[in-house]
């Protein structure tokens, strides 16, 4: 008995497919969610969605309720910052994921939220996992920081159990012994998913790698591996964040990585469609 049955591909054989209006996760085309770690301010979020839909994302994240390791860490603006994100949404129709941190918060979050995210540090939390079950909403599953893929699975089959289908994986980085990186980004659980799961998986480098310098590469390499979407942070200026500073690329870093990932994804378009002989 592997504790799981509905997220297993042996229930479902045809991949999830989660449409959010024009927005599709899980199928042929990549989904891209970009945003800044935190919503610092209105000013910093909507420069920040701008950039973001000019870029050619399709999601805006941003944080309002913020989990820090540290209490004197700045811990976001709770519902003015989803106050803040529904107004970016308005301007630039991006649609919005933002994290929910406990069962109090989560009508106020469903409120506001296209999708839900369950961060890293809440991906056991049962209770959570059971409330958000209970919705209609897509929710973006981080997963735990010291988490096998067997965890991780289960706590989707929470979700999945409570009646609500429409989950993301999302890797984010484990932590290892290395000390190169801030997490180690597990690259191969993502067609190892494919196989097991019928359900999509976006790849996170930010917190990834903890790096700006690595999250192009790391990017690139994860819609190769067959990710269905990536998560990036991004900042209107990077040295001034309130969270995730070092982590989170400039505008310039962005559009650039946009371009790329765009090229990316027409040439794996190009290398899965089948030729005819001699074409
Ligand atoms: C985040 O997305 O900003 C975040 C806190 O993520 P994680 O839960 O993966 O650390
Ligand atoms: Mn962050």
């Amino acid at each position: 008995m592997a504790g799981y049955t509905l997220v297993a591909r042996e229930h479902k054989q045809e991949d999830t497919i989660i449409r959010l209006g024009e927005v599709v996760i899980g199928g042929s085309a990549k989904v891209y969610m970009a945003g800044p770690c935190a919503v610092e301010s209105r000013e910093q979020l909507l420069t920040t969605a701008k950039l973001v839909r000019q870029g050619g994302a399709q999601m805006l994240r941003g944080g309002a309720f913020k989990p820090r390791t540290s209490p004197y860490d700045f811990q976001g603006l709770a519902e003015k910052g989803l106050e803040y994100m529904a107004e970016a949404r308005e301007a630039t129709g991006l649609k919005i994921v933002t994290e929910v941190m406990d069962i109090s918060a989560v009508p106020v979050v469903a409120q506001y939220a296209d999708i839900l995210q369950i961060g890293a540090r809440n991906m056991q939390n049962f209770a959570l996992l059971k409330t958000v079950g209970r919705l209609d909403k897509p929710v973006l599953l981080k997963r735990g920081l010291s988490a096998t893929l067997e965890e991780w699975l289960q706590a989707a089959e929470y979700i999945l159990y409570e009646g609500n289908q429409q989950v993301i994986f999302c890797e984010r980085g484990i932590r290892t012994f290395t000390t190169h990186t801030r997490n180690t980004l597990d690259m191969s659980v993502v067609p190892v998913i494919k196989q097991v799961s019928h359900l999509p998986v976006i790849i996170d480098p930010s917190h990834g790698t903890g790096r700006r310098d690595l999250v192009e590469s790391m990017a690139l390499a994860g819609l190769a591996a067959g990710a269905d979407g990536i998560l990036v942070e991004v900042h209107p200026n990077p040295e001034e964040a309130l969270c995730d500073g070092p982590q989170s690329l400039n505008p310039k870093e962005y559009f650039s990585l946009m371009q790329k990932l765009r090229a990316m994804e027409d040439f794996l378009f190009r290398l899965a469609r089948p030729r005819a002989v001699g074409e």
